[in-house]
């Protein structure tokens, strides 16, 4: 059976090397006449994995010591909860930035903890740009950004200036496609299922001097401090989801780490960019040039039925998940991490080849 072309803006495709790796261990593991998923999460063999995963966390993203990598259930969509629940005390106000749908879930779940002021509203323009520069409050609990849009296709590019404000983002889209400054940020967040893994796990760097504010009233769960002072071991963490992204990072750091992906993933995104620039308006893509994503490339063709066409051409090439968010309708190609890219110049092989065939 041949392997279908995976563009769904996630669950992800992943490296088929991972695949393979997944499938060898799933019956037994190192001799133990168990698999790793039926054995405890207090075993030392379970151990041994999760403190990979750290450390190798660690390693490809250049984290400082002062920063807490955490291991958490809920998608990001938690965060969306626990980090006002954390981090934003009574009486004060964060600052956010209102990019897209994600941003605006996040705002949406902060705003019924506490007070938000909004710094940037993208709404006017479709949620086709980004803001060139931010007025951030030098009181702000914090600033929130979504650093990528994967229902927009919008991608920080220059990380916003914000002070002394600490920044927090969410990376769910692009974590670990370009190397990243860490000490700008007081946090990051991501879920697992986009450029990390399979879905399951989502990852927390958190600087160690946030966590003062985390309040005793909160419950056990829903504070970092139970999580970071556990190494994400207080309950028992999604073993499977954890033991497949060790193998993803593992992965990366054999293709050369978070430099090679961030190349790699600027000559596939310019792969299909550079079809749709060229395409004489056949293709558009609705996104300002400076702000769009490397990670989701959002398009549009003439009218819905073209669309459809497209999309459903493309389905009998073995090319699935071309269909734009029903939000923003058009079409949409995820290309993450795993992506590889013959899988994207297959694409733009038939985006040249459906657009000549009807101009
Ligand atoms: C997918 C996504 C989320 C939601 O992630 P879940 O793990 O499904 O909760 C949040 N933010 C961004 C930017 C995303 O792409």
């Amino acid at each position: 059976m041949s392997r279908k072309i995976n563009f769904y803006a996630g669950p992800s495709t992943l490296p088929v090397d991972v695949l393979a790796e997944l499938k060898k261990n799933i019956d037994e593991y190192q001799g133990m006449g168990l698999s790793l998923i039926e054995t405890s999460h207090r075993s030392k063999e379970y151990d041994a994995v999760h403190n990979e995963a750290i450390s190798l966390f660690r390693e490809l993203l250049n984290i400082p010591e002062d920063y807490h990598v955490l291991f958490l259930g809920g998608g990001a969509t938690l965060q969306f909860s626990m980090i006002p629940m954390n981090f934003l005390p009574a009486g004060r106000s964060c600052d956010f930035t209102l990019t897209g749908t994600w941003a605006s879930k996040a705002y949406a779940d902060t705003k019924k903890v506490g007070k938000v002021e909004v710094l940037f509203d993208g709404k006017d323009s479709g949620y086709t740009t980004l803001p060139e520069s931010l007025e951030v409050h030098k009181d702000a609990a914090y600033l929130h950004i979504t650093s990528n849009e994967t229902i927009g296709g919008l991608q920080w590019q220059k990380w916003p200036e914000a002070g002394n404000v600490p920044i927090i983002a969410d990376m769910s889209s692009d974590i670990l496609s370009r190397p990243l400054p860490v000490e700008k940020f007081a946090m990051i967040y991501a879920g697992a299922q986009k450029n990390l893994g399979p879905a399951g796990v989502t990852i927390a760097i958190i600087r160690k001097d946030l966590l003062e504010r985390c309040p005793d009233s909160l419950t056990a769960y829903l504070n970092y401090r139970t999580h970071a002072d556990k190494n994400s071991l207080y309950n028992t963490p999604p073993v499977f989801s954890i033991y497949a992204m060790m193998h993803v990072l593992r992965w990366v750091k054999k293709q050369g780490g978070a430099e090679a992906m961030d190349r790699l993933s600027r000559e596939k995104a310019a792969i299909i960019y550079n079809i749709i620039d060229e395409s004489n308006g056949f293709y558009t893509c609705p996104v300002e040039e400076k702000s769009r994503s490397r990670m989701n490339i959002v398009f549009r063709l003439k009218n819905e039925d073209m669309e459809k066409t497209f999309i459903a051409e493309a389905g009998k090439r073995d090319m699935l998940g071309l269909k734009g968010h029903r939000v923003v309708g058009g079409c949409r190609a995820s290309i993450y991490n795993s992506m590889p890219k013959e899988g994207v110049q297959q694409l733009a092989d038939f985006m040249k080849e459906f657009a000549r065939d009807r101009t």
